[in-house]
């Protein structure tokens, strides 16, 4: 439930919704140009995001791209981390680690990921955004071009910018399969017909239309309608989180800047004109709000231009704004913290346990054992998954109970396995009918030959009652 300083400012003064028209039409926003500090270092850190987005198909780690999610032979590098299909547990560590510092930074610093980092932002805001601008004009002559006929200056303007976002959604949609086969590989798929690759075609196909359908027409759209992390902060802030907020007691009553007795705020309407979402700021906070600071920077420069102190909206916590003093330590944000801390100790030992190949053991098919005249021979099927980018020789043992003496087939000598490839190899075990005593539990154990690593596994060995092959 909403706090009473929460429900204060979660309750707007208003019964509709900006960007839906009185008669149920769109009511397309076209946010008017702001610069500032914020308006700056977003940028800023926008352009850094997107260089991740286009760079890390093209950086090499290890010999593998720096985010490469290989579905085709189930390999995922991360980083220079190589995982496995088996190691899928080390996924968990990182998607739950990933949640808990959403969790921690959202309690502190409220909805700080959709303005700043979130891609839909980062794409809207420093891409489609600004080719819009640079064809259309800045938001007045936006507008008016809406409104006009179609003549042929629309149809140019309004053609041109369509074939640049067709042209931009092509190439994000080229990026992201990029991340799941490799630029190389993406590369043979493009030189190659379509119907050598279907499943690729269709993919870039979809993606590109949804992306071009999303940053052409659906824009805030997606934040208000469709994204769930936007719904899920409500429950996640409290009113110490950092929210961007209107200091009403500083600017009410509102009116003219000459006007005696009136508040800071002059009612330019300046804030609401630059934000994406079409909110008022000083309704209060509204889920509508994704924190991009726009409406900061716009009144900023109207208190500069008035030789008024900045801040009347301003980054604050909701007691802030309401005169209190903001803790940014609380019950909340310790809590988060300490399911961060057990979740990164848990993933740490996890993550200790990471070899650089696997082993696993599997019986051959047929029967579970068999009867020479020397005694019972197991027969195992064992895989090695080297996945490091260079060989990887390993040497095999198996060790069982003391006492339990057994013969081993297969092993001497070491396995030598290319690079992120993986060796099938059978192995035979034997216990002579004398030394046989029941079935029992042995260990595999394949090491490093220069000592480095070792892995093991548990497998059993099966035969009939000792009574029935004559032994002790
Ligand atoms: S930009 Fe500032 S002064 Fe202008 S309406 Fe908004 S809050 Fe008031
Ligand atoms: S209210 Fe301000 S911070 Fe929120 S979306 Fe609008 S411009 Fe951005």
């Amino acid at each position: 439930m909403a706090s009473p300083t929460q429900d204060k400012f979660f309750r707007p003064n208003r019964d509709s919704v900006t960007t839906i028209n009185d008669d149920g039409s769109r009511n397309f926003l076209h946010p008017a140009d702001v610069r500032g500090f914020f308006t700056t270092w977003r940028t800023l850190v926008g352009y850094a995001l997107i260089a991740v987005f286009l760079l890390s198909p093209w950086v090499y780690i290890n010999g593998y791209p720096a985010l490469f999610l290989d579905l085709a032979d189930r390999r995922f590098h991360i980083f220079g981390l190589t995982l496995v299909a088996q190691d899928v547990r080390y996924l968990f560590f990182v998607l739950t680690g990933i949640g808990f510092t959403g969790f921690c930074l959202t309690a502190i610093f409220g909805r700080i990921w959709c303005g700043w980092a979130c891609p839909h932002t980062v794409f809207l805001e420093h891409v489609f955004r600004w080719i819009e601008r640079q064809i259309e004009g800045p938001s007045q002559e936006r507008k008016k071009l809406d409104a006009a006929p179609w003549n042929s200056e629309k149809i140019l303007k309004r053609g041109t910018k369509m074939a640049l976002f067709f042209l931009v959604s092509t190439v994000i949609a080229h990026y992201l399969l990029a991340y799941f086969v490799s630029m190389p590989g993406l590369y043979q798929m493009m030189v190659h017909a379509p119907t050598d690759n279907w499943g690729a075609f269709v993919f870039i196909f979809v993606a590109t239309v949804l992306i071009f359908f999303n940053f052409a027409w659906f824009r805030e759209q997606l934040c208000l309608i469709i994204c769930p992390y936007g719904r899920l902060q409500s429950a996640l802030i409290d009113d110490h989180s950092l929210v961007i907020g209107y200091d009403e007691k500083r600017g009410e009553p509102r009116g003219k800047a000459h006007e005696e007795g009136r508040g800071d705020c002059i009612d330019c309407l300046r804030c609401v004109q630059v934000c994406p979402t079409g909110i008022d700021i000083r309704q209060g906070l509204q889920i509508e709000c994704v924190s991009c600071s726009n409406c900061i920077d716009a009144c900023d420069e109207v208190m500069a231009k008035l030789k008024r102190p900045k801040g009347l909206v301003r980054y604050d916590s909701l007691v802030g704004l309401s005169g209190g003093k903001t803790k940014f330590l609380r019950p909340r944000v310790y809590l988060y913290a300490v399911f961060l801390v057990i979740g990164s100790v848990a993933g740490t030992l996890v993550m200790s346990s990471y070899r650089p190949a696997n082993l696993a053991v599997t019986r051959m098919q047929g029967s579970p054992y068999y009867l020479t005249d020397q005694g019972i021979r197991n027969q195992y099927m064992i895989r090695l998954i080297n996945k490091k980018t260079e060989p990887l020789t390993l040497v095999l043992a198996a060790t069982a109970p003391s006492g339990q003496k057994m013969e081993l087939a297969g092993f001497d000598e070491p396995v030598i396995i290319a690079p992120m490839q993986e060796v099938l190899k059978a192995y035979v075990v034997t216990v002579n009918r004398k030394d046989y005593s029941g079935t029992f539990h042995l260990t595999f154990r394949a090491a490093d030959k220069d000592g480095k690593f070792f892995i093991e596994k548990g497998a059993e060995f099966l035969g009939p009652d000792p009574m029935l092959v004559g032994a002790p």
